[in-house]
C-alpha cells in the first residue's frame, strides 16, 4: 500500500506565514483524512462543512483538497441516512454483528 499522500490546506490562515490555530487543526484534519476511505472522506467533511455553515463548502474544499461538488453529494448521502451505501466493513471483532453481508467497491 502506498504511503497516503497529506493534502496541504490552502485556506487563507494556512497560507500566511503568521502562526494561526487553524493550521494545526488543518492538518490534523487532513492526516485523518489520509486514512479515510473516499466516501468517508466526503461524509466527514459534508459534517464539518455543515459545523461551520455559510462557507463551509468552499473551507472545506481548501481545506481538504475536495470538490465542493463531492462535499454536497456527501451531505446528501448523509440525509438520506447513507441509504444507498451498503456496509461493507469488516467489523471489529465484539463490535457488534455485522449487518447484510454486502460486498461493494474494493
Ligand atoms: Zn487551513
Amino acid at each position: 500500500m502506498p504511503v497516503p499522500d497529506i493534502h496541504t490546506c490552502e485556506c487563507l490562515n494556512c497560507q500566511n506565514k503568521a502562526d494561526h490555530p487553524d493550521k494545526q487543526l488543518h492538518h490534523q484534519m487532513n492526516l485523518f483524512f489520509s486514512r479515510l476511505d473516499e466516501q468517508q472522506r466526503r461524509w466527514y467533511a459534508a459534517l464539518e462543512s455543515d459545523r461551520i455553515g455559510q462557507g463551509g463548502d468552499k473551507l472545506l474544499s481548501l481545506i481538504t483538497g475536495l470538490d465542493d461538488k463531492t462535499i454536497r453529494r456527501g451531505r446528501d448521502e448523509l440525509a438520506q441516512q447513507l441509504a444507498s451505501r451498503p456496509v461493507d466493513r469488516v467489523r471489529r471483532p465484539g463490535a457488534g454483528r455485522p449487518l447484510a453481508e454486502k460486498k461493494t467497491l474494493r
